[in-house]
């Protein structure tokens, strides 16, 4: 006989992969032919560095290679130059990442 809470555990996860599927589905990245063979203006985020500010994580942007600090961080300059400039997809340039990210329809792309 299955455990009550296994099967409510299972019916959890069903939904949730119904749930997460639709999302992919309803909101796909069409900004993708925008990504460019950039390397990394700089090291670190060099609004921080010119500010005196640190940095939780760094995020390149795949448009022109801005290097830039991550949403947790206090100045928050990926973020800014995607308003600045408009550039919709970044990738996490933090070793062992790389995993990318588009701010118009906000969403992970692997
Ligand atoms: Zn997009
Ligand atoms: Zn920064
Ligand atoms: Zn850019």
């Amino acid at each position: 006989m299955t455990q009550p809470n296994e099967r409510r555990r299972r019916a959890v996860d069903r939904l949730r992969g119904l749930l997460w599927g639709r999302h992919l589905r309803a909101r796909p990245c069409t900004h993708r032919d925008q990504i460019r063979d950039v390397s990394p203006a700089s090291k670190g985020c060099a609004a921080c560095i010119e500010l005196g500010d640190s940095w939780m994580h760094l995020r390149m942007c795949l448009i022109c290679g801005h290097v830039g600090c991550c949403d947790n961080s206090k100045n928050r300059h990926a973020t800014q130059h995607f308003h600045a400039t408009g550039h919709p997809i970044i990738r996490s340039a933090e070793p062992g990442e790389n995993w990318m990210w588009c701010y118009i329809d906000q969403v992970l792309l692997t």
